[in-house]
């Protein structure tokens, strides 16, 4: 790491800035000591190095709905392009009210319980740095997302992982024996990256039970995939009235819309915790990027949500069935655009190598699902996202039935 303190900097080629730390008695100034670059950058940089097919990092790479790149080129020569106000642009509060009240039949009040984020990324980190204090424990249900335990460590607090069952159901009975005094929140994902698995009707009843005995705890519920859910329809914690008082919904127009470079996405919680994520989220965005929030709001108009699911459900099905005869073996994908395969059946190698091997050797780049644990189970998967176009599947599925 580069650091610059009066002139020593330049009187060493390689300037070591532990050692500057310990010679200067400095307590470490990192609050992720052993955070590295996100699998996500290092799968795509390494797909592009070695020129691979990119299943890896999850975006789509086909473009975006026509309609959109009208929308978005007509408002740009309109006056858009100044603030808009903190909490979001009130057209788009007022769509993403109606949204959720067509989808879950929950009614939002805009002023008060809804906020545009800078992706659910953003969403995410300020929620839990307004709820999480120093010493204060999270449940994280393990594999996870990557960003849940950096920001509940930059709040201070105690990140406590749990794991899932093996086939990525919850386990109320380790969820609960982790609960302690201090627990302040429970994360949970649904549809789930990287696994795909969505939430039943009895696992949610199972963590109202929970929840109830537990006042002091809350929810957030990062459900950025609401919009892709195949056989199941998914469940989302809107629609459940034991929950919405202590939960906050993190979601996504990224994911949505196709468009995950906007970063535009929002959270929905109630008024009392509302109040104090904005606090936070003034000082860390005070308003979303006014373009992409002008866009969207139009084209909530027109976009028809079911379309997204039948779209994903037809490429998994294209990517699932040009993989039939390959040595992978495919679990079940319910949600998200992500597929979860084992490669038992080809190597005996822990699943990061592997994944390397593939983008150098094989010319495919996917997720080595060991990087989603505390402690790197490595159960020999890999997750490949299938939001790509047909050709890109076929191409890619292609160069997977050789893997042998
Ligand atoms: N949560 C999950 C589970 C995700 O997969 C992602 C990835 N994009 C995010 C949150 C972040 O979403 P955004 O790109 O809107 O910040
Ligand atoms: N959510 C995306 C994924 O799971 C990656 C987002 C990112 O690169 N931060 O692949």
């Amino acid at each position: 790491m580069k650091c610059i303190v009066k002139n020593q900097f330049y009187k060493f080629q390689t300037f070591n800035f532990k050692n500057y730390i310990r010679k200067n008695r400095i307590i470490t100034m990192s609050k992720l000591p052993n955070t590295t670059a996100s699998i996500f950058s290092v799968m795509s940089q390494l797909a592009n190095q070695h020129n691979a097919i990119n299943l890896s990092q999850g975006f789509p790479n086909f473009p975006v709905d026509k309609r959109l790149l009208k929308i978005s080129e007509r408002l740009l020569s309109e006056n858009i392009h100044q603030y808009t106000p903190m909490a979001g642009l009130p057209s788009l509060l007022h769509k993403i009210a109606l949204l959720t009240q067509e989808n879950y039949q929950r009614i939002i009040n805009t002023n008060s319980e809804l906020l545009i984020t800078t992706g659910a990324t953003q969403g995410i980190f300020t929620a839990i740095n307004t709820f999480i204090k120093n010493g204060d424990e999270a449940i994280i249900l393990d594999p996870s997302y990557d960003s849940y335990e950096p920001s509940v460590l930059v709040a201070g607090g105690k990140p406590v992982r749990v794991s899932l069952n093996d086939d990525y159901t919850p386990n109320f009975n380790k969820i609960a024996s982790a609960i302690t005094s201090k627990t302040k929140l429970i994360i949970i994902n649904n549809p789930h990256n990287p696994t795909g698995k969505i939430w039943s009707e009895n696992d949610f009843e199972a963590l109202e039970t929970l929840l109830e005995k537990h006042p002091q705890v809350l929810l957030l519920s990062d459900e950025v995939y609401e919009y892709i859910s195949f056989k199941h329809q998914h469940i989302s914690a809107n629609t459940r009235p034991k929950l919405i008082d202590k939960t906050i919904i993190a979601s996504s127009f990224g994911k949505s819309l196709h468009v995950t470079g906007w970063k535009v996405g929002y959270l929905i919680a109630p008024e009392a915790l509302m109040k104090e994520i904005k606090k936070i989220h003034q000082f860390l965005v005070f308003s979303v990027n006014s373009i992409a929030q002008h866009v969207i709001s139009e084209y909530l108009d027109i976009v028809d949500f079911n379309e997204v699911a039948k779209m994903y459900e037809r490429k998994k099905t294209l990517f699932q069935n040009a993989l039939k005869d390959s040595k992978f073996e495919l679990l079940p994908s319910e949600g998200t655009y992500f597929q979860i395969v084992n490669y038992k059946g080809i190597s005996t190698e822990n699943d990061m190598d592997f994944a390397k091997k593939l983008i150098t050797q094989h010319g495919v780049a996917a997720i080595p699902i060991s990087v989603f644990y505390e402690d790197a189970t490595d159960k020999q998967m890999l997750r490949f996202c299938f939001a790509k176009t047909d050709e890109t599947l076929l191409a890619a599925a292609d160069k997977l039935v050789k893997v042998v």
